[in-house]
């Protein structure tokens, strides 16, 4: 019977088509000021979903960026709340005592997974605005998203030692030093956004791997869409990280492609409880 034959397998080729391509958790997206007026939440939208993003976890300068994209689509957007109105926020929030109040603000009006993208340094951590920002979120039960040095996290975990930590950039710091933190904080995750030598030419080299094998559930990835042209690198990102991915055990893939996002955030519902 050749051509139920064939009909059985064109009406598998869909499936096939999307078994192949793995989902991706981005837990590094920003959609900021300078971002809207080119790419309207619709674009930002269909750009997530051509790029196969289960999730992504987004925060932008200002906030009404990230809440445009959490309404376009609440089952794909995870909102995080940054302390920045503008970018230039980013060089002096930790001195600028009027952030408190929009961060208070915001957290009446709206819901978040998560507090960040967030940079702080050093002995900066233990500034009177951060250390509030740190309060706000072990008081609304929310991530914490740092692109911080070692120093700034320990210093957030002195200050809430239950902290849960999305380490940005895994602080771009060497294999070795993220393994010593790994070891030592049991609820600090990394996202291995804006950084290439993991994965280069789809290789992961074998210091990366030991890493990722000795903590499988806490590794992410992510675009770190920090200027609006990088928007149009989310879907070349997807792609270029499954490659890498691909020459992981494809249990330990998965867990960096989305698994590790997708637990660390189950707590997280679209729909406010009835
Ligand atoms: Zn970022």
């Amino acid at each position: 019977m050749p051509t139920r034959l064939a009909v059985l397998l064109l009406a598998m080729l869909p499936l096939a088509a999307s078994a192949a391509e793995m989902p991706i958790f981005d837990a590094h997206l920003h959609y900021s000021h300078d971002a809207w007026a080119n790419l309207p939440p619709a674009d930002a939208i269909a750009i997530l979903r051509k790029a196969g993003l289960r999730r992504a976890l987004v925060s932008s300068s200002g906030d009404d960026g990230t809440q445009r994209l959490f309404d376009a689509a609440p089952g794909l957007v995870i909102p995080s709340l940054r302390p920045y109105r503008t970018r230039g926020d980013v060089a002096t929030w930790v001195r600028d005592e009027t952030v408190v109040p929009f961060l208070e603000e915001r957290l009446r009006a709206g819901r978040y997974a998560a507090m960040g993208e967030f940079h702080l340094y050093g002995a900066d951590a233990d500034l009177p605005v951060p250390a509030r920002m740190i309060a706000l979120a072990r008081e609304h039960k929310l991530v914490l998203h740092a692109h911080s040095d070692v120093d700034a996290i320990e210093r957030i975990y002195r200050q809430d030692p239950a902290a849960r930590i999305l380490w940005a950039h895994a602080g771009f710091e060497r294999p070795d030093a993220v393994r010593d933190m790994l070891r030592k904080h049991v609820n600090l995750w990394c996202d291995l956004a804006f950084r290439t030598e993991h994965g280069a030419g789809g290789k992961v080299p074998v210091e990366w791997r030991a890493l990722m094998r000795e903590f499988p559930d806490r590794f992410m990835v992510g675009t770190d869409t920090f200027t609006p042209e990088r928007w149009h690198y989310i879907v070349e990102h997807a792609g270029w990280s499954r490659a890498w991915l691909g020459d992981l055990p494809p249990a330990l893939a998965e867990r960096i492609a989305w698994r590790n996002g997708d637990a660390l955030f189950s707590f997280w519902k679209p729909a406010a409880a009835p």
